[in-house]
């Protein structure tokens, strides 16, 4: 039977229908998004069918296949549910042999219900004949199952859409939010550590593209943190949501500030300079916000003082995303984002370089700045910026800015 229907899987979304008049850019921004994380799965075409997306599978792609393409979507940004199921004719009895054959599929389940739409009413039957007569084989075929109204362990949908219908009983939630470059672009702060990554991705799923800066300690300590910060964007690029990253080279500067200035100040200092160079990085690509993983309270650099001494030195907004999250919610969100395990390994960056014994939580502005005038800090940014190196990620909806070269094409 699965040779006859064709595969589909079916993308939900929420939000963007909420969208207005925008709402045709947001679902083509989700469909280019999706197409292009899905090269290498055997996909005919991506459509808009009403209020959804339907990826329409090649002919004999097998269930394993297909699950696993809906694993790959359920990951994108924009997407509130994946449906896989078929494709077939308007014709009450093929529907139902096609409901079979998809709650068949739907592995360990003890309850069901039918939940039929169409999209017009050009379809005779109505919605709530669909669900009983498409109920009824059901029921015959699988007499151990239970029909449960509400919250059954699976729900059968079919979907009358124009001249086609849409039958699946596999329908898994995907992670919500707005298609990746529906929200412009940013400049995150990216580390090894457990919350940048985090943070990242929550930017990441409002839409916005993210391009990453991480400040290595080379080559006062080892590259090991770039490796880190390049499995983290790997990750990141599975959903689409990192464009390039920047890994800055840090450890000379941070030796210039830690012998010029008192040790207390150095984190403000080191972290007044990195938001800089964060700034500089964002004007030359377009970019309007920076983005950290700072939370309040959690290290001494994350006291309001001192995240107003680091604020100062810049005019784009900051977002910290998770500045109300505890560390426990940020490690599941880590986990459940697949960066937790390498953001876990012990290396040193720039952060373990330098460190005063007795960090100063209670950042004073005016004293900052004064200690900071024994600095060419001016000077430095635009140097620093340039020394840094591009990698470039599968991002569909980035365009580099205006000079940029691809990062393959800077012989590195
Ligand atoms: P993380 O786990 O994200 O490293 P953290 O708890 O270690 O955070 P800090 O080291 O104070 O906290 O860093 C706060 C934020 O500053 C980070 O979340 C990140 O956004 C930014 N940051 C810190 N170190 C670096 C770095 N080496 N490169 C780029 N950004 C950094
Ligand atoms: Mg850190």
């Amino acid at each position: 039977m699965s040779q006859d229907h064709q595969r589909i899987c079916l993308i939900h979304y929420h939000e963007i229908g909420l969208k207005g008049h925008n709402r045709a850019r947001f679902e083509m921004r989700l469909l280019k998004n999706v197409e292009s994380l899905l090269v290498g799965y055997p996909v005919v075409t991506i459509h808009r069918i009403s209020g959804r997306l339907c990826v329409f599978l090649k002919e004999g792609t097998d269930l394993d296949t297909a699950v696993r393409a809906s694993e790959v979507i359920l990951r994108v940004p924009g997407v509130a549910r994946v449906s896989c199921g078929f494709k077939c004719i308007r014709d009450l009895e093929v529907m139902g042999q096609v409901a079979i054959e998809a709650l068949a599929e739907a592995g360990d389940f003890s309850s069901f219900k039918v939940q039929a739409r169409r999209n017009h009413t050009d379809f005779e039957t109505t919605s709530m004949d669909m669900n009983r007569i498409i109920g009824a084989v059901l029921c015959e075929r699988f007499p151990e199952k239970q029909v449960k109204m509400k919250a059954p362990d699976v729900q059968v949908g079919v979907e009358v859409v124009q001249n086609a219908v849409y039958v699946y009983a596999r329908s898994v939630r995907g992670v919500g939010g707005l298609p990746v470059g529906s929200s412009g672009k940013v400049v995150t702060l990216l580390s090894s550590g457990i919350d940048s990554p985090v943070a990242t991705w929550r930017i990441a799923r409002r839409g916005a593209i993210c391009i990453a800066v991480h400040f290595s300690g080379r080559p006062q300590a080892s590259d090991a943190s770039e490796y880190l910060v390049d499995d983290i964007a790997r990750v990141l690029e599975r959903s689409g949501c990192i464009a390039r990253t920047y890994i800055v080279p840090f450890g000379d500067h941070q030796r210039e500030i830690s012998l010029k200035v008192p040790p207390a100040l150095r984190i403000i200092m080191y972290r007044r300079l990195m938001f800089r160079v964060a700034q500089e990085i964002a004007r030359r690509e377009g970019a309007g916000a920076l983005v950290t993983g700072e939370s309040l309270g959690q290290v001494a650099s994350q006291t309001l003082a001192n995240i107003r001494c680091t604020d100062a030195v810049v005019d784009l907004p900051v977002f910290r995303p998770l500045i109300g999250s505890d560390k426990q919610e940020i490690i599941a969100d880590a986990e459940a984002l697949g960066t937790f395990d390498i953001s876990s390994q012990d290396v040193s960056d720039c952060c373990t370089l330098f460190m005063p014994r007795n960090p100063e939580t209670q950042g004073d502005l005016a004293v900052v700045e004064e200690a900071e005038s024994a600095l060419p800090i001016e000077q430095w940014v635009c140097s620093i910026a340039d020394s840094a190196e591009v990698h470039d990620y599968a991002c569909p909806s980035y365009k580099r800015p205006r000079g940029s070269i691809a990062a393959d094409q800077q012989g590195q």
